[in-house]
């Protein structure tokens, strides 16, 4: 730079006239600063951080205001936004063990099953899944078909009534008139193996 001031040469501020180095006590050093960082930078090289700190502060605050980070990467377009919330709902789902809770579907599952040979038991699943209190529908359940039924555990420790002999054609009728939160189609019965809709 030609305006680089030579050492030994006496540079006077172009502000408030004195020599540069004497800026600092002179009348207004705030107004010479601006002058001093352009022509005399070696004379007050702290101007410099000084005006950059500041110029970096602004810098970032701009950035903060229009949503870019600090680290100068620019915000992901809306598109990837959306897809970024579905990401986070999708894990939301996810347990701990990286499986996915899934919400138990409302249906009723009966089985006739075969008990101690010629022994019939019908067992019914999942109306707790519509708010029915299982002990309370094992005792209607007995009551109408004037056979035991009780609550027990199945083999999933779920919670299923076996009601005793084969009451599987009578019973869709009986669970939709009782438990009107029941509908036909929400009713199944396991046959050979298969899961059939009663309605
Ligand atoms: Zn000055």
């Amino acid at each position: 730079m030609a305006e680089k001031p030579e050492p030994f040469r006496v540079l006077y501020c172009g502000v408030c006239t004195l020599p540069a180095e004497y800026c600092e006590f002179g009348p207004d050093f705030e107004k010479c600063k601006p002058w001093l960082i352009q022509n005399a930078p070696d004379v007050y090289p702290d101007l410099i951080q000084e005006a950059n700190s500041k110029e970096a502060d602004k810098v970032s605050e701009q950035l903060q205001s229009v949503g870019i980070s600090s680290d100068g990467t620019a915000p992901p377009p809306s598109s990837a936004n959306s897809g970024t919330s579905t990401t986070k709902k999708e894990e939301v789902k996810r347990l701990p063990g990286g499986k996915i809770k899934k919400k138990d579907k409302q249906e009723v599952v009966i089985e006739k099953v075969v008990r101690n040979k010629r022994k019939c038991v019908t067992i019914v699943k999942g109306l707790e899944l519509f708010g029915i209190k299982l002990s309370d529908a094992s005792k209607k359940l007995g009551k109408k078909f004037a056979t035991g039924a009780s609550v027990v555990k199945g083999p999933t420790e779920k919670e299923q009534i076996d009601v005793q002999g084969d009451i599987a054609y009578d019973i869709v009728e009986f669970i939709t008139t009782t438990w009107p939160d029941v509908p036909e189609t929400a009713i199944y019965f396991i046959e050979d193996g298969r899961k059939v809709p009663a309605a």
